[in-house]
This record gives structure tokens, sequence and C-alpha cells, in this order.
């Protein structure tokens, strides 16, 4: 099913209105003066991959709140208790990525692997208290052990163990005694709950392995519902906001926190993760897909990833407003990619320049023009913006038009360029075809000899006669040659992850990127850096490629086309435009 959000506007100046119900709760908490009026929040991505627009999501929740409320904070906090899958490289990813939407966690950049030793103590105090056990059965035995949804679980025979053995041992554990797998530190809760999170969770594991941060000081790692948790407490965290599947977890998350007593309680709230048609979102998948190199890194302009989006030549601005735009809710459901496109090509309606582009492109000779003169159109950066300023594009007797913009025998709606037809040049002429040239031995138009109208500069005739298309161009002895990459969605099923088995890969868009590399701009943009954006008239949105562009050989993203998808769904749903 697809959501198209709850559409509301924002509304951060009237508090009394939230829009969501996490600004709802928070609202009443500040009411009832729950965390004496504060507001703290935190986005915990664990560094095992590149963030997504999902984390974009959650981003926009909690650093959004955070600005909302007077005084209110929110850490950017690495959930980082698994050193196999961690690296500064995802680490140093993350911090630019959230930078790049626009956020600012200030003085509060924390890891979980800097509150080791206190969760290493706490854990004592489990133990201590009779609530938490050394276990020696094997990680098999402990799944077979904890039972089944319809069946309760069975005790651990090391469950009993007195608090000084289990304190021997789990000391032990944290000095190197013990081989990985061979003790867990568990909780001890109740091996018959209906909640199997509740089933005497593990709180410790063994794992000898270099940490990215704490190197080989520790072989004892936490687990996540005992690192999140207290992490929230240490950090004085007022809502901690996370996605639906940790509901279940919930029952857990608030027993560590009830018999820890950490000075501070936290509160875990869930939300709908974000889904996206034709898109996996999870690092884990995403990973795949880069080590498998069916992409060419995590910041292919073909990925969900926050960088390459950005790559493609989407902007924070736009992501921020599709954020706002597809809401919080409490039930899951698939966002219609064709929405985020709508954000973006709205966005760049307004701030991208225009140019002109040939991206297959056809020769035209004017055979009426003189040959060696070089015309100067002074040709506006934004139709609507006359802040924006203008450049000057040449005209000559030669130029490329899109082959696209020609039939020799054109269908009754073709209303482009044909034998014997008159179009308009964008801002310059109007020309006439006159006679096709072909290639003698494949029979392919070669070359179309025109002429054209003196009478016409501008773009207007003189005696009011109409063309019916106005076409885009290019001087040909002044374009730059550049390479194009076109892009459609990297996979072709709506939702990839219902494939049999979960065999996403078997989806893969094989023509998920069009490489052209005889496509033509015109001469500015040539000086153009990486990163910039511009529309090519009548064709799309595109970005100068900030890897592999150079000086010599630009190279340029298409961000989106200028078909609006979204607009026609919302017309079948009788809705307005704008989410
Ligand atoms: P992934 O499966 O992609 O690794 P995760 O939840 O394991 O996702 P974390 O690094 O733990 O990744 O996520 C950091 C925060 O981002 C968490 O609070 C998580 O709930 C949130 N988050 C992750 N994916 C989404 C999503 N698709 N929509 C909204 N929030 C998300
Ligand atoms: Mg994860």
């Amino acid at each position: 099913m697809n959501d198209t959000g709850n559409g509301q506007g924002n509304n951060t100046d009237n508090k009394e209105l939230s829009k969501d119900f996490i600004r709802n709760i928070i609202a009443e908490d500040l009411k009832t003066d729950k965390n004496n009026g504060k507001v703290v929040t935190r986005f915990p991505p664990e560094p095992n991959g590149y963030l997504h627009i999902g984390h974009a999501k959650s981003i926009c929740l909690n650093f959004g709140i955070a600005e909302e409320y007077e005084g209110g904070l929110c850490s950017l906090r690495f959930d980082d208790t698994n050193p196999l899958k961690e690296s500064t490289e995802y680490v140093e990813s993350i911090k630019s990525d959230v930078k790049w939407l626009g956020f600012d966690w200030k003085d509060r950049l924390f890891f979980t692997s800097d509150y080791f030793d206190k969760l290493y103590e706490f854990a004592e105090k489990l133990i201590k208290d009779g609530k938490a056990y050394v276990c020696s059965l094997s990680a098999d035995e402990i799944r077979q052990f904890r039972g089944t949804l319809k069946e309760p679980g069975k005790e651990s025979p090391y469950r009993n163990r007195t608090i000084e053995e289990n304190l021997d041992l789990f000391r032990r554990m944290k000095a190197g005694d013990f081989e990985d797998g061979t003790h867990v530190l568990r909780a001890k809760i109740d091996m018959s709950s209906p909640n199997l999170s509740l089933r005497d969770p593990a709180l410790f594991r063994i794992r000898r392995s270099s940490h990215h941060r704490t190197g080989d000081k520790w072989c004892i790692y936490p687990m996540y519902d005992f690192a999140h948790c207290l992490s929230d407490a240490i950090e004085g965290v007022t809502h901690s906001l996370c996605t639906l599947e940790f509901e279940n977890n919930r029952p857990l998350y608030d027993w560590v926190i009830e018999n820890v007593e950490p000075e501070f309680r936290p509160q875990q709230i869930e939300f709908a993760r974000l889904n996206l048609t034709y898109t996996v979102m999870s690092k884990r998948r995403l990973s795949e897909l880069v080590e498998g190199k069916f992409v060419s890194g995590w910041d292919d302009p073909r990925m969900p990833t926050l960088s390459g989006l950005k790559r493609k030549g989407y902007t924070p601005h736009a992501i921020r407003n599709f954020c706002d735009r597809i809401g919080i809710a409490k039930r899951d459901s698939m966002v219609d990619l064709a929405l985020l496109e709508h954000t973006i090509r709205e966005d760049l309606n307004d701030t991208a320049p225009r140019a002109m582009a040939v991206l297959n492109p056809l020769k035209v000779v004017i055979t009426n023009y003189p040959k060696d003169i070089t015309e100067e159109f002074d040709f506006p950066w934004h139709p609507q913006d006359a802040n924006m300023g203008s450049r000057k594009v040449p005209f000559s007797n030669t130029l490329y038009i899109e082959q696209d913009d020609f039939m020799e025998d054109p269908p009754k709606k073709f209303f482009r360029l044909s034998p014997g037809r008159e179009v308009r040049l964008r801002y310059a002429y109007f020309i006439k075809c006159n006679e096709v040239i072909k290639d003698e031995k494949t029979g392919q138009v070669k070359e179309l000899l025109c002429t054209y109208d003196p009478e016409t500069k501008g773009g207007s005739a003189p005696d009011g006669r109409k063309v019916k298309a106005t076409l885009h161009w290019v001087s040909t002895a002044h374009a730059v040659k550049t390479e194009v990459r076109l892009y459609d969605t990297l996979f072709t099923k709506e939702n990839p992850m219902e494939e049999k088995e979960g065999d996403f890969k078997s989806t893969i868009n094989p023509e998920s990127i069009k490489i052209l590399t005889e496509s033509m701009v015109e001469p500015v943009l040539a000086a153009a850096e990486p990163g910039t954006r511009y529309q090519f008239e009548r064709l799309g949105y595109f970005c100068v490629d900030s890897v592999d562009s150079t000086k010599e050989k630009p190279v340029f993203n298409r961000t989106v086309t200028l078909r609006d998808q979204w607009a026609k769904i919302l017309k079948q749903k009788g809705q307005k435009k704008g989410g």
C-alpha cells in the first residue's frame, strides 16, 4: 500500500498544535513538567555503513524536535557496540551527512564505546542484585532453550549460579580468560514470558576483535538492548525515538532501566520507518550491493544513501522537505518514490539555472547563415528569477539539435522538426528543414540542411506566423563534449524485498544507468564546479558529478526528469498538488 503521508504543514510556531503523535506526547510531558521541562533526543546510528534516506527521516525528527523546543538538545550518538562491522570511515561519512542535511549536534557528539566502563559497572550491579548471571550454554543451546512464540523457554542450568561465582566469571570474561562464545552475561528475567525478548536476554558477550575507538582494551561488548537504553539514560535523553521493530523490545528497555536504576529514566517511543518504492533501505542490504559491485560504491547516484542522493544532485532542502511531507505515523507504509522526485523537482525548478545541452546530437547546417560569423545571444539563467542574471550563448551556421526532435515521416501529433516544417530555435531564430542527408551505408540521418529567417531574431516572426515547437540547440563549433549519466530506479520491482527468499538482487534494473558519451553542452558549462545543478532545457535536472568530472571532460548526472509522475498520481487520487 502506498501512503502519501499526512501532508500537514509544519507548525513549529505553535506548540499547542503539534503535528504528529510524538510531538503531542512531548507537548503533554512539557505540560505535566515530566522531565523538568527538558526535551532531549538523539540520533543513534551504528557506524556500519552510510546513511540512507530512511535515516534522514529519523535525523529530521530528532534534530527537528530539539530545534523546535526552547533549550532542546539532540546528540549524535554512535551506537558502536559491534566492533566487527564498524569503522571510522563510516563514522566520518555519517557526521558529514548529518551536517550536509543542515543539522548541528554542537558539543553532543557521543559514542556508546565511551560508556563501556559505566556499562560494565551497571552489569556488575545487576549481578550483585541477583538479576544477571553468566551462562555457559553454547549459542545453539541458548537458541534451543529460548523456546518459541507458542512454547515457553527452558531455564539455563547455569541460571542459579551464586552471585560470587557470577561476579568471578564475569570479571574473568572481561580479563580475557575465555574464548569467544563460551560464556555470555544474561539478564535473569522470565524464561516463560510471552515476549521472547524477556527470556533472559544476553547483556554482554565475548568478542575478541579490535574496536575502531577502544582498540584492544575490551574483549567483551555490551548488547544493543543493554547499551542503548543506558546510553540514553547517561545522556539524559527524554524521548528515545526509534522505529517500530523495537516495539517488542520496549519491555526490556524498561526492565533494564528499572533494574539498573540510573539517575535518569528515558522513555522509548516507536514510529514507522520510511520505506520507499523501488528501493531497499537497510545498511546490510546496501552493503551487499556495494560489496557485490552491483553499484560503484556507497555514493553511487542510484543508491538511496544520502551521499548517493547528493551526488545525483539532490539538495538537503528537498530531503528535509520530503521528510516533512511524509510525516510521522505509527503504522508502517510504503512511500512512493515519485513523491521524493516531485520534491527535488520543485526545489530545483526554483533554484537551478537553465542551460542548453543536447544529449543525442544531430547536426543541422543553416545554409543561408554566414559561415564565419558567430552571434551571441543573451540568455537568462532563470526565466522567473532575474537576479540570477544571464550568460552569452554563441550561435553559428552549424548546430546540434536533439535526434528526438527530428522525424523524417512524422506521425500526426509530432510537431517538432521534419522536412518542410518550420520550428523555433530557443531564443534565436525560426529554421525550416529543406533536406535530409543520410549515411550512404546505414541509411541513418546524418545531417539536416535548413534555412533560417533573419526576421525572426529573438524567436518571433514580425508577420505573426506561429510555429508549434521550440527546440534547444548548441552551436557545434562552441559545444563542449560531455558524458551524461541517465539514471532509472535501481530495482524493477516496487518492493524488491518481496522477492522469493528476499532475493532482492534478482530485481536489479539492468537499465538503471545509461551512459551517453557524445552529449554536447553550451560552452559556459565547461567551467561548472562539481556539484553544480542545472536544468537542461526540456530534458530534466542535471548535476556535475563530484567524483569523475574533470575540466577536460565534464560528467553530468541526471537528478530527475521533468516528467512529474507525482502530479499524475495525485490527479488520479483527486488530490491537490503538493503532498
Ligand atoms: P539499517 O537496517 O539500515 O542498518 P538500523 O535501524 O539498523 O537501520 P541504525 O544505524 O541503528 O540503523 O539507525 C539509526 C537510527 O535510524 C535508528 O534510530 C533507526 O531506528 C533509524 N532508522 C533506520 N532506518 C530507518 C528508516 N527506514 N526510517 C526511519 N528511521 C530509520
Ligand atoms: Mg542495524
